[in-house]
């Protein structure tokens, strides 16, 4: 490990400050960076150590619930206005990672975390576009069940790991970005990731000397009826193969609103925009269901270990719609 200095930042502003110049990088639980570090992927010449910043939870008359980016995962998960007004976050939190590391994991560090493509973590050996730009892609003819299905390019079919950036994206929350010169950017989550294309190491849209301060839940009567399910090789321990994001509110036997997003099958939580469209205001039947989900995945591309994800993106979206209108367990 090369080496690297550190300091703890005691407010928002002297961590811009200690960013603007040089290979600064924010550490937040240090349970995504600190590994990336060991494996040589990353190598910043300093860390600025964010976590101590006030994660606070709280509700703003203008914004909604708003979280602060230092709030850890677990204090997210089971805080009473999570838990009752937007359930699928706190199980999409809990889904991810072990007590210890969601203990350690912030919001920022969360949304900010890096593929777990093993091509990308393999620095000594493997080529990827997303470490080294340009110098190819390993997983593409390699090993790909845990790649994408949607979105990818020829640079990069590499997922998002995150379990909580799927439920935020369907939730439509907001980041809170607060740059050197004072002033605070907001930009949706669905926006703030980014496909690959041909700039797979270009992953968000946060610039140079920016940082995440905050993020906002908008109030929203179908997160109340929300909920997270999330398909993985292990019961516990391990990222998804797929996992569905899912708030659904009935007018009698019809939907009156949906918000879907899927995780697992793309560089980006995948807001599910064309299986809402086709859902909204129709009959909430198994058959409507799986209409919205193959209009979702009809543009799905398989890799040569991942086909079977289109299927099973499928049936787990449709296992949790007919789940929340009630018509199946
Ligand atoms: C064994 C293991 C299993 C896991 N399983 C899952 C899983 O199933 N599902 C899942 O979703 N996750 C899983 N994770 C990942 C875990 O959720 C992330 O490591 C964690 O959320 C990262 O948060 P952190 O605060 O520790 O980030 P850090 O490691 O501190 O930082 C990550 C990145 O965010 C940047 N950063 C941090 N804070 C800010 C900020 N405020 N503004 C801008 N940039 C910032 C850092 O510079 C760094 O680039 C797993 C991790 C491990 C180690
Ligand atoms: S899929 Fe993306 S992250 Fe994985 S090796 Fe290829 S370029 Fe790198």
């Amino acid at each position: 490990m090369t080496p690297v200095s550190y300091a703890r930042a005691g407010s928002t502003a002297e961590a811009l400050q200690q960013i603007a110049g040089g290979d600064h990088r924010l550490l937040g639980g240090g349970t995504n960076l600190v590994d990336l570090m060991r494996k040589g992927v990353e190598h910043p010449r300093a860390l600025v150590d964010v976590s101590g910043l006030p994660g606070l939870i709280e509700e703003s008359a203008d914004a909604g619930l708003m979280i602060g980016a230092a709030a850890r995962n677990s204090a997210v998960a089971a805080h009473p206005l999570v838990r009752t007004r937007y359930p699928m976050l706190s199980r999409a939190i809990l889904a991810g990672a072990s007590a210890q590391i969601r203990n350690m994991a912030t919001t920022g560090g969360n949304l900010l975390q890096r593929t777990r493509c093993m091509y990308f973590a393999d620095a000594a050996a493997s080529r990827c576009n997303k470490r080294v730009p340009g110098s190819g892609c390993d997983a593409i003819g390699g090993f790909t069940r845990y790649h994408a299905i949607l979105g990818a390019s020829e640079a990069c079919v590499a997922t998002h790991p995150s379990d909580m950036a799927v439920a935020l994206a369907a939730l439509d929350a907001r980041v809170h970005i607060a740059g050197a010169g004072g002033g605070v950017r907001v930009v949706p989550v669905t926006e703030f990731h980014r496909l690959p294309g041909d700039r797979p190491d270009v992953e968000t849209l946060l610039e140079p000397g920016e940082m995440i301060v905050a993020v906002a839940l908008p109030p929203s009567d179908v997160a109340a009826r929300s909920t997270y399910r999330k398909v993985r090789d292990r019961a516990s321990y391990a990222f998804a193969l797929v996992s569905v994001a899912a708030g659904l509110t009935l007018d009698g036997d019809r939907v009156a609103d949906v918000r879907i997003a899927l995780g697992g099958v793309a560089h980006k939580p995948w807001r599910a925009l064309r299986a809402e469209a086709a859902l909204r205001g129709g009959p909430a039947s198994a058959e409507a269901f799986a209409s919205a989900a193959a209009a979702e995945l009809a543009d799905a591309v398989p890799l040569a270990d991942n086909g079977f994800k289109i299927e099973l993106a499928r049936r787990t979206l449709v296992a949790l719609l007919s789940e929340l209108s009630g018509s199946v367990a």
